[in-house]
């Protein structure tokens, strides 16, 4: 078999390349590791994509069932600090839009059709000339100008191309689940709570009779020691709810992941990329995974776009070098910033509280600063 990108993974970045990429008139194979039918019954995880990521995938012809955020407010569970962001100060509609993860998984690999090669994985790769020679586990052998790696945490295009990653351990667990509140809140705020029990997220999602939110809460490990998931989740929920004048009930199973982000070194040798998840991964604490995995996938899609309408080899290392360029220093950029904020939020010392409280209260008067960090977050600097 013989196609000018091959593409491991097929994930929600995955095919986003792939769709995209048809479009523009160059063919792609996708190569995902799991079945076509794989069980999806763990419904349960949300996912906020900024206005960009929503606007990328209008423009390839997915329209979803979502929840519009037009305001998100951040609170100190242990003090007096908080932040409003609203979608005003930067003139649109919605800061975020929450979907069911699995419902835009899934819509991805629809649309991605027969492009899609389920249940295989790549042993091997290796080049002959402008050629890549790809062997799949179960023997079959491709051949391809340019491979692209959007296989995730664990990428094995990343492993078998030998990038350097470098890892690190949050030594903290996220909790996530569904929840309802009794109240006629107001469905577009979103909350995010800060205290010694973890970082707690609370986003509205679409329901025709139920004020349903999905949870995304982040525990230090040390807590969970000598408690059960469950037990910690009863425990303290209404505390934390209590901030924000709620009362939730659990209404799903409460799905774990441990925490823990990377970064590879490089994105690019000559013929094969890396992107998504698959080069960085991220505290979910500001929602920005996919979000960083759209706006990689974008300038890569563009760059191989104008290289093939150029007549350039759209392997080549200057081509892929540019979405390198474009790409990682954002990247780090954005992961460095949340970690600021796991450090900053993670301490117990006493002057830290105080003077986060203080900086949340002074930062919230502030209106260019905040209308900086919504542009960043919301992904609305140019791609
Ligand atoms: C608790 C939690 C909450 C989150 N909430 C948000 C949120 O609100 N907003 C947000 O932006 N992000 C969020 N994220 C992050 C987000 O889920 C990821 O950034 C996103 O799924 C990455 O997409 P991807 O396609 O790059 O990788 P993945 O979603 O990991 O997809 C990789 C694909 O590759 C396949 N694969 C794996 N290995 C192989 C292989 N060897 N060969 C072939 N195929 C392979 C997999 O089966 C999968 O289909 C959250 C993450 C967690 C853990």
């Amino acid at each position: 078999m013989n196609y000018p990108v091959i593409i491991s993974g097929g994930g929600i970045i995955g095919c986003y390349i792939n769709i995209r990429l048809k479009q523009a008139g160059i063919e792609s194979l996708i190569i995902e590791k799991t079945p076509k039918d794989k069980d999806k019954s763990e419904n349960v995880r949300t996912i906020s994509l900024n206005p960009n990521t929503y606007q990328l995938l209008m423009d390839i012809g997915i329209s979803i069932d979502a929840s519009g955020v037009s305001q998100i407010r951040v609170l100190d569970k242990e003090g007096s600090g908080k932040i409003k962001f609203l979608a005003e100060e930067i003139g649109t509609d919605f800061l975020s839009y929450v979907t069911m993860f699995n419902a835009l998984s899934d819509r991805m690999q629809e649309k991605a059709g027969d492009s899609i090669m389920f249940s295989s994985e790549i042993k091997s790769i290796s080049r002959s000339g402008e050629s890549l020679d790809i062997a799949l586990k179960n023997n079959e052998e491709i051949k391809g100008l340019l491979l692209i790696g959007s296989d995730g945490r664990m990428s094995s295009v990343a492993k078998l191309s030998n990038f350097i990653s470098r890892d690190y351990n949050y030594d903290q667990t996220a909790f996530t689940f569904l929840a309802s509140d009794g109240s006629s809140r107001d469905k577009s705020i979103a909350s995010q709570i800060f205290s010694d029990q973890g970082i707690f997220a609370l986003m509205p999602i679409m329901h025709k009779d139920k004020n349903l939110f999905s949870v995304v809460w982040s525990v230090p490990n040390k807590l969970l020691n000598n408690i059960d998931k469950d037990d910690f989740v009863s425990k303290y929920i209404n505390e934390l709810a209590s901030k924000i004048d709620s009362e939730l009930n659990i209404e799903s199973d409460i799905i774990q992941f441990p925490l823990s982000k990377h970064h590879l070194d490089s994105y690019t040798n000559e013929g094969v990329v890396i992107v998504g998840d698959a080069a960085h991964s991220i505290h979910p604490l500001a929602g920005q995974g996919i979000n960083l995995g759209f706006a990689d996938a974008e300038v890569l899609c563009k760059e191989v776009i104008s290289a093939h309408r150029k007549g350039f080899p759209i392997g080549s290392y200057s081509v892929l070098k540019k979405y390198e360029l474009k790409r990682r220093s954002m990247n780090e950029l954005m992961l460095k910033t949340m970690d600021g904020f796991v450090n900053l939020f993670g301490s117990n010392n006493i002057y830290v509280k105080l003077l986060r409280n203080l900086g949340l209260n002074l930062f919230n008067k502030i209106s260019f600063m905040k209308v900086f960090f919504i542009n960043h977050a919301s992904g609305s600097h140019k791609l």
